[in-house]
């Protein structure tokens, strides 16, 4: 079971008021000043009417000195006690924040994962949340008017009582799986900037905030290296429905500005044909030269690879002219690039090529939107734009609501600004 949160029985005493989570990110957190910030939003929000659960990320920069001091104790520690050691970020921001809110007069309490309970599966650093009980949680709600402040980022796996972080980015699956589990009407997600945008503004000025998202969308937008979300908990929202908004924990609290729903396809009027443009430098291609054109060559080439946990994403065949061979293009995260080549170098014999070549100065840029389920020829488009551009196309892979070209690396900015001004993304 992948994130499921279910809280097993429906929640008693269905509250009149709606239910809120509001999750806050490092930076929003990152000293006291703004954990009083944090504070004043979460009561507004009780003013506006909400019972109010609230998740937190550890203050920026925590998390990383945690993760360094565990790699400096020893190199090949104890995933368990690594877990141990990371989490403990988020203990000490809801402990704050509750003392914050108490002081505003605001009745909270801290709640760790393993407190809940938030219930994980046993892999230790990535686990994924099997179950949470938000009963005690929603109880206290209607009891006492007592704001939860839940630590992000853990749980506990069930079996072994051991702690267990999410993943790095894992608050935001914390948060949308408590909104599931409590029944939340929204989850909120505060962060450092005040939506989603078409494209990264730092490369497009022209760059405009959604006001929608579709959870399809924002899945293939989070994958494909927009950073605002961990993908998981997007998942979360679209298995479990719950409407997700992002916005800035930067805003005035008395004068909250809007952000970006993530929300279901039927709730967007207007769809976009494309709705935003991603790309990725994180790419390397593979070329395998004069492969055998026979059954079985490409799983002699892929099998080996996923066996070594390495994701192969774009993956092009051209037909030989011989019949007798062929080429093979594809690509791996650059990260896996040299344990690819020497996983490929070792298993030449059995696949059989003439050489093997690579770019690593490569990226990969993606249109997204649902909108292309229902037009045609958004990708050719794409293509024509970008060869009046000269920019040269490696490798194209395409799906249901989006395409990917990989291109050299050179060309990102422009590659990016012309395809956004194609689909009519720049601001008016
Ligand atoms: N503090 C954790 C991290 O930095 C979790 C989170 O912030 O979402 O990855
Ligand atoms: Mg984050």
């Amino acid at each position: 079971m992948s994130d499921v949160a279910n809280s097993g029985s429906p929640l008693s005493g269905a509250a009149a008021r709606p239910r809120l989570v509001m999750k806050f990110g490092g930076t929003s957190v990152a000293n006291i000043e703004r954990i009083r910030n944090v504070a004043r939003h979460v009561k507004r929000e009780i003013e506006a009417g909400f019972d109010v659960a609230v998740v937190v990320s550890a203050m920026s920069g925590k998390t990383n000195e945690l993760v360094a001091w565990c790699k400096e104790a020893s190199p090949l520690h104890d995933a368990r006690e690594y877990d141990a050691v990371v989490a403990s970020g988020e203990q000490v921001t809801s402990g704050l924040l509750a003392i914050v809110l108490q002081d505003m007069g605001v009745q909270a309490r801290s709640w760790q994962g393993w407190q809940i309970p938030i219930l994980t599966d046993q892999a230790h650093g990535s686990a994924r949340i099997e179950s949470i009980d938000g009963s005690e949680i929603v109880k206290r709600f209607s009891e006492r008017s007592e704001v939860a402040v839940v630590a992000g980022f853990q749980g506990m796996h069930k079996a072994t009582g051991r702690i267990a972080t999410l993943g790095r980015g894992g608050s935001d699956t914390s948060a949308v799986a408590l909104a599931a589990a409590i029944g939340a009407a929204r989850c909120d997600i505060y962060t450092d900037v005040d939506g989603v945008y078409t494209t990264d503004p730092r490369i497009v000025p022209k760059a405009r905030r959604l006001e929608k998202v579709a959870f399809e969308e924002m899945l293939e937008m989070a994958s494909l290296g927009a950073k605002v979300l961990q993908v998981r908990s997007v998942e979360v929202a679209m298995v479990h429905k719950v409407p997700t908004y992002v916005r800035s924990s930067f805003d005035d609290p008395a004068h909250p500005q809007s952000g970006t729903l993530i929300c279901a396809e039927e709730d967007i009027m207007e769809a976009q044909v494309v709705t935003g443009i991603a790309f990725s430098r994180d790419e390397a291609q593979i070329t395998l030269r004069r492969v055998a054109d026979k059954p079985g060559v490409a799983a002699a080439i892929f099998v080996p690879l996923a066996d070594a946990n390495i994701n192969v994403d774009m993956i092009i065949q051209v037909v030989s002219d011989d019949q007798a061979s062929t080429d093979i293009t594809f690509t791996v995260p650059s990260a896996d690039y040299d344990r690819a080549r020497a996983i490929l170098e070792k298993a030449s014999s059995t696949i059989g090529f003439a050489s093997v070549t690579g770019a690593t100065d490569v990226v990969k840029v993606s249109a997204i939107g649902i909108g292309m389920r229902s037009h045609a020829g958004v990708a050719a488009r794409a293509f024509k734009a970008l060869s009046e551009k000269g920019i040269n196309i490696r490798a194209i892979t395409t799906s249901e609501i989006k395409f990917s070209v990989l291109i050299d690396a050179a060309y990102t900015e422009l590659a990016v600004r012309t395809l956004h001004s194609l689909y009519g993304l720049d601001k008016a």
